[in-house]
């Protein structure tokens, strides 16, 4: 996928549009599985909020993947897709019982992180198989320390409530299959994440009957040249070892699982936009772009930065742009960024658009959300068209004043 696949992208489906090279995600979980293949029994259950596009899960299913779910509407997507309930996790925070229970009846693996929905769900249904998602309280301080904050995270079971979870396990009878952690925090430092799977380890201990251990994600991708990012292969290495060590002395081979969203997705999609005008001020020369955080929030919400290239001039001399969108608000995709020079007309292409992007997107300011393209086998398909005025009325209720007493 090069810089005219793009181009004519944008001529075929318009601009702004959303791309996602699957060639690239097939690799990446290629080298994530490769990075495990002394596991026996391994689940790379891919993590749907970050790119939820049913062709997208589609593609996942093809390569061999389960999914990681949070809602009930995720679950239903995956099953839409094609998935087996039992390849599909469904780890959520804050959801109500009846979801849970309905999430159930769909025959999904479920993961509960509190103590309360805990032993209601065991009280009521202590046969359905439950994993259990804990909060090792650890998370990379600097580089090199562990710290053990997190104390204070709304995610998981902290371990320092495992005997009142034990207790409930007891007293409900139910049946705990699995053991997960998910600490949201980069596995850079590998020796971190081995000391949480330590914990993950100890916790495991207190279960008889389990099938799986899932270590979640947090595998960290480059998003400028020089970037850090995990390496699987160590990592693949290390944990291998650890896990088969922590089998044998269970007594029995588990499932290895792993839900990584960012890691699968992220690198392989790029965000084409059209520069509609170059403002030059005082100080700065803003390219202003036929976009923004209504399409891609991630610059302005975490600070992500995301690389943006002229995909129109690449061989230009490089200048000094402000990217900013046309949302009446401040919505700077990037600072000062060093780019080929820009016309009006241009296409700019941002990096990292595939993970937690489009499915951020939002109809602010009554723009549309944009089409969302796949490049499969050296061809562009569209997955999912851009939105239309009827997409933005469709479930407006218009009162009609004249009728309406009030
Ligand atoms: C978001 C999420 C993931 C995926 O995280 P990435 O950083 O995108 O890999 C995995 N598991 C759970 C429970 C999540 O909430």
């Amino acid at each position: 996928m090069n810089n005219q696949d793009l181009i004519k992208i944008a001529a075929d489906f318009g601009s702004p549009a959303y791309v996602y090279d699957a060639e690239k995600i097939t690799s990446q979980y290629d080298r994530l599985t490769s990075a495990f293949s002394n596991i026996e029994s391994l689940r790379i259950n891919y993590a749907v909020k970050a790119l939820s596009n049913i062709s997208i899960l589609k593609l996942m299913k093809s390569l061999g993947a389960g999914l990681d779910t949070v809602s009930i509407q995720e679950v239903k997507l995956g099953l839409k897709a094609g998935f087996d309930p039992s390849h599909i996790i469904y780890t959520p925070n804050g959801v109500s019982l009846e979801e849970i229970e309905e999430v159930t009846k769909l025959g999904v693996q479920i993961n509960i992180d509190n103590l309360s929905i805990l032993e209601q769900f065991g009280t009521m249904h202590p046969k359905v198989p439950v994993c259990i998602r804990i909060n090792p309280h650890v998370m990379a301080g600097g580089n090199t320390n562990i710290s053990v904050g997190h104390i204070d995270s709304k995610f998981g079971i902290s371990i320092h409530q495992i005997p009142h979870l034990l207790r409930i396990v007891e007293n409900t009878g139910m049946n705990i299959n699995g053991i997960h952690m998910h600490t949201g925090s980069d596995i850079l430092d590998i020796e971190v994440f081995l000391y949480a799977s330590e914990i993950l380890f100890d916790t495991a201990k207190h279960f008889k009957d389990l099938e799986f251990l899932d270590f979640g994600s947090g595998f960290k991708v480059p998003y400028k040249p020089g970037d850090i990012e995990t390496n699987i292969e160590e990592f693949g290495e290390k944990l291998t070892r650890r896990f088969k060590d922590f089998c044998k002395e269970y007594g029995r081979e588990l499932t290895l699982a792993f839900e990584p969203g960012k890691f699968l997705v992220s690198e392989a999609g790029k965000f084409v936009a059209k520069v509609n005008v170059i403002k030059q001020t005082t100080s700065t020369v803003f390219a202003g772009v036929d976009s923004g955080f209504n399409h891609l929030i991630r610059p302005m919400l975490y600070g992500s930065n995301h690389e943006i290239h002229n995909i129109s001039n690449p061989d230009g001399k490089p200048r000094f742009y402000s990217v900013v969108g046309y949302i009446c608000e401040t919505d700077t995709f990037g600072n000062n960024r060093r780019i080929a020079e820009i016309k009006e007309g241009d296409l700019l292409a941002f990096n990292n658009a595939g993970a937690y992007c489009f499915t951020m997107a939002s109809n602010y300011n009554s723009r549309y959300r944009p089409a969302e393209v796949l490049w499969y086998n050296g061809e562009a398909h569209l997955i999912r068209k851009r939105e239309e005025f009827e997409d933005l009325v469709r479930n407006q209720v218009e009162l009609d004043f004249d009728t309406v007493k009030v």
